[in-house]
């Protein structure tokens, strides 16, 4: 990792990318710029804990998100979930990555989210000591507002103490600390590609150019 990042917090941004899109793209790099992180580290889930199996295999998912983040120096990836024959579990993610051979304790860890992802986030595996690993930065998405209000008692109450309005909140502790960030609203859904791609409809500027000619060479969402 080049030295001027290497005290800047890191992004960590998983997600199953089945396919990736520009609402994935945007989301990592406006986050970087609002909470000013040093750099963003894609991890594709192997076997996500709590969903059906992806149609794509964690191969092909993890080569899609090289593929689409080639070229952005701000953007790296980690294939460890993807070669791990077990479910994935975020608390376990962040773990391995506090070890001393990795980002270590003192690093700001700031785990990213879409505002639909963080409203479960108490279905997640030992989702409390999530807090102890990292911060949360929430990204707005469209058809899922952001109002404490809407969301469960506990992470509720967790949201009242933890939010911070600065991202230099974020940089001056480890974890522990939630903020929310603007992004480009961008209705886009893997699920919606992948509707549309079954019925020969053009995913076209909704997912890197690069990205369908893959799909298409792997016949990844092929026609029902
Ligand atoms: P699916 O439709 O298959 O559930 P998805 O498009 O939500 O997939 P995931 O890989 O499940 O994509 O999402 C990874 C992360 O990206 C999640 O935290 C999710 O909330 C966030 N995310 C995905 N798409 C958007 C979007 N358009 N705007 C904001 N956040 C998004």
């Amino acid at each position: 990792m080049p030295e001027a990042f290497a005290d800047q917090p890191l992004g960590i941004f998983g997600g199953t990318f089945d396919p990736l899109h520009y609402g994935h793209l945007r989301l990592a790099e406006e986050a970087a710029d609002a909470l000013d992180l040093g750099r963003v580290r894609w991890i594709p889930a192997g076997q996500p804990a709590l969903r059906d199996a992806p149609q794509a295999s964690a191969a092909q998912r993890l080569e899609m998100v090289r593929l689409a983040i080639a070229g952005n120096p701000r953007f790296e990836v980690d294939a460890a979930e993807v070669e791990a024959a077990r479910p994935s579990y975020t608390v376990e993610t962040l773990a391995r990555l506090r070890a001393a051979d990795a980002c270590g304790t003192r690093r700001p860890l700031v785990l990213l989210v879409g505002a639909d992802a963080f409203v479960h986030l108490p279905d997640w595996h030992r989702w409390e000591a999530l807090f102890d690993l990292a911060h949360i930065g929430v990204a707005h998405r469209p058809g899922f507002p952001l109002d404490p209000a809407g969301l469960p008692a506990a992470l509720a109450q967790h949201y009242r103490q933890r939010v911070c309005q600065e991202p230099s909140a974020l940089a001056a502790a480890p974890a522990g600390r939630i903020a929310t960030f603007a992004m480009t609203p961008l209705d886009i859904s893997a699920t919606k590609i992948r509707a549309l791609l079954s019925n020969s409809r053009s995913a076209r500027y909704l997912v890197p150019d690069a990205l369908i000619a893959y799909i298409k060479d792997h016949h990844l969402y092929p026609e029902t």
